[in-house]
């Protein structure tokens, strides 16, 4: 048997990789059925994902699509075309996935006249143009000029975010006007309020602001539709009575797009433990919105991973143990840790903002009330930090950037373990912990309020890595885990992670500011202590870190800052702390990284493949379902173009 091939291919600034499904071949067929139809809802919604990213993007899609099949491969311009093509489908739209900054495309005039003619004039009446010249104006300001919706996700501060976002959640108003609507919705909301606004576009028409809600009949209604009705296929052959439940009120909200049947459903989501089959599906993380009130839409469809789990469990079941023990102040700490459950996942389907670029671990419900009441649900995705670690063990990364040989030894042999065990800490109990101050909002932090709480997080699974409690849990074998991790997070978050920016520009990317927030917090406190140190070595620079204990106070004493942040919603320290920390970037050391890292040939970004399922069916009864693996890039993506493409009518302009 050839071993499975986890890296596919490599293009501008991405990596392609594959997942594998453990045992897939072995679950029994209504497993197997669940799984399948869970699956085809999680890709059902990929359209949604395009159209919230900005109102072109299925237009964009459609027309790449047209040129790509029809013009010649031997035009000068067809390989400036395959590569454009395959960036915007890696990200969903014409913005890069992660600056969210539109993707660089350099075309002539004449080069944008080829590809015009590639397109009959019955296919531009279908696109919802009169001719070609105005086709060739709408493929102009999308394609060519940079003035043009130039960033999905605008967080400058001083500027009105919601119009220079080119993001589709807002249309024809200001930011002000969209704050003052939720403000006063919100007014009139009762203590439990409900997530306003985070499954809607907000319009301004002649006759005031209004919200468009995506639900049946409403906008998206056609993937939605589709999405309803493989919910119930699935909800058919649930492994149990509370999935079952969860589909049905998940399709009622669907239906209905009221937000309270969307609580309803989380919190019987949260409920469901014993099945082995889990999914996501819906309007969930605000990151896309810079005013955080709309949720892009995503799925996911996964399987439990028992042998990883037991070893999770162990640290959910001492969730108050780490509760009690947090540096925090002690009235930010919650009394009783409710509901933290840890699971181990397998990825099998990823779907909307998912896919390509998966995330490593996921903890939900996000509403905060609910969160507080009812707890949370946390997993981590084994399959996919896998397919990373086995790709990235060969790509020569750590030999670059890791200061001696000792640190490439320790990141060899438990790299892999600290990577793990902060991700089970992060999503586990670093979300699930501490608690507000009576009177202060969830939303209190704005657009810093995401960057906060995955420091909070991240320095939670930081702190605690280095307490003997992981020995005595037999989490760990040895306490130098926790040093592969200080090591990897401090050369990550001051230096490997930069190449994923372009020279000049600063950091926007949620994760990417709270790993420089809290490594450069670090190194600028570490003062007299000298935990951490910047070294020049063979023309190259390094930081090291000279003591891990004093590392780990630090570590615990911006944690007690952050949650006293998010406890008090102190907005000005929030900002200070973040544009101070996690914005800005050394401009020597970036072009030293970049430099660096371009020898090495390494795409920074990572992107995955889905398994193909394939449903077999005698007498339209469902007998099996198979899976392969052997789809390119691009046949995936013009798969998906064909076979779920429902709301392309939406983009007419
Ligand atoms: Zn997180």
């Amino acid at each position: 048997m050839t071993p499975f091939a986890y890296q596919v291919e490599q293009f501008a600034d991405l990596r392609i990789l594959r997942y594998e499904i453990p045992n897939f071949e072995t679950l029994p067929l209504n497993k197997k059925a669940y799984i399948y139809y869970l699956s085809q809802a999680a890709l059902c919604g990929r359209d949604i994902i395009w159209d919230q990213h900005n109102e072109h993007n299925l237009f964009l899609r459609g027309c790449l699509g047209i040129i790509y099949k029809e013009l010649d491969r031997i035009n000068s311009s067809f390989q400036k075309l395959e590569l454009y093509y395959k960036r915007v489908l890696f990200s969903n739209g014409l913005h890069h996935h992660y600056s969210t900054e539109k993707i660089p495309i350099d075309l002539t005039a004449k080069e944008l006249d080829e590809w015009v003619s590639c397109f009959s004039s019955q296919e531009i009446n279908k696109l919802g143009l009169k001719s070609s010249d105005e086709l060739k104006t709408k493929l102009s300001s999308l394609l060519m000029d940079v003035e043009y919706a130039t960033k999905r996700v605008c967080q400058d501060e001083g500027k009105d975010l919601v119009q220079h976002s080119a993001n589709n959640f807002y249309k024809d108003l200001a930011q002000h006007e969209a704050e003052a609507f939720y403000s006063k919705l919100k007014d009139e909301d009762e203590p439990h309020g409900i997530s306003h606004g985070l499954n809607s576009r907000l319009i301004k028409t002649d006759a005031g602001i209004r919200e468009e809600v995506w639900k049946l009949n409403g906008k998206y209604s056609k993937a939605i539709e589709k999405i309803i009705y493989w919910l119930n296929k699935a909800a058919e052959v649930a492994e149990n009575k509370q999935q079952k439940k969860c589909i049905n009120l998940l399709c009622e909200y669907y239906i209905t797009g009221d937000l309270k049947l969307f609580d309803e459903y989380s919190i019987e989501w949260l409920q469901e433990q014993t099945g082995s089959i889990d999914f996501i599906n819906g309007f969930i993380e605000v990151y896309g919105d810079p005013l955080g009130f709309k949720a892009t839409w995503e799925s996911l469809v996964n399987i439990t991973d028992e042998e990883e789990t037991a070893k999770a469990s162990i640290i959910s079941e001492q969730a108050q143990w780490f509760e009690d023990h947090s540096p925090v102040m002690p009235h930010h700490r919650k009394d009783k840790v409710k509901g933290v459950t840890m699971k181990v996942i397998n990825a099998i389907m990823l779907g909307g903002d998912c896919y390509p670029a998966s995330p490593l671990g996921i903890n939900l419900p996000n509403a905060e009330w609910i969160r507080e009441v009812h707890g949370s649900k946390s997993v981590s995705l084994q399959n996919i930090s896998h397919a990373y670690e086995m790709a990235s063990l060969s790509s020569g990364v750590i030999e670059e950037f890791a200061y001696s040989i000792d640190e490439i030894k320790l990141h060899k042999l438990y790299g892999s373990i600290a990577d793990n065990l902060h991700t089970h800490l992060h999503e586990c109990v670093g979300h699930g912990s501490g608690k507000l101050e009576e009177g202060v909002g969830s939303d209190a932090l704005k657009a810093y309020g995401s960057v906060i709480e995955e420091a909070r997080a991240d320095l939670f699974g930081l702190y605690f890595m280095a307490d003997e409690k992981m020995i005595e849990l037999g989490l760990v074998p040895h306490m130098d885990v926790a040093k592969a991790q200080y090591n990897s997070y401090i050369r990550n978050g001051l230096m490997v992670q930069l190449a994923r920016i372009a020279e000049g520009a600063n950091i926007e990317q949620t994760h990417m500011r709270n790993r420089q927030l809290i490594a450069s917090w670090v190194l600028e406190n570490t003062r007299e202590s000298n935990a951490v140190v910047k070294v020049e070595k063979e023309g190259k620079t390094y930081f090291v870190i000279n003591d891990y204990k004093q590392l780990r106070l630090l570590f615990g004493q911006l944690l007690k800052e952050v949650q006293r942040i998010k406890s008090q919603g102190d907005y000005l320290a929030a900002k200070k702390l973040v544009e101070t920390y996690g914005v800005h970037v050394n401009k020597e050391i970036h072009s030293e990284v970049i430099r660096r890292y371009s020898k090495l040939n390494v795409a920074p970004y990572s992107g995955f493949l889905n398994p193909e399922l394939t449903a077999i069916y005698t007498n339209q009864e469902l007998i099996d379902v198979k899976v392969s693996y052997d789809e390119s890039f691009m046949e995936q993506m013009q798969r998906y173009n064909v076979e779920y493409n429902f709301e392309m009518g939406n983009s007419r302009p």
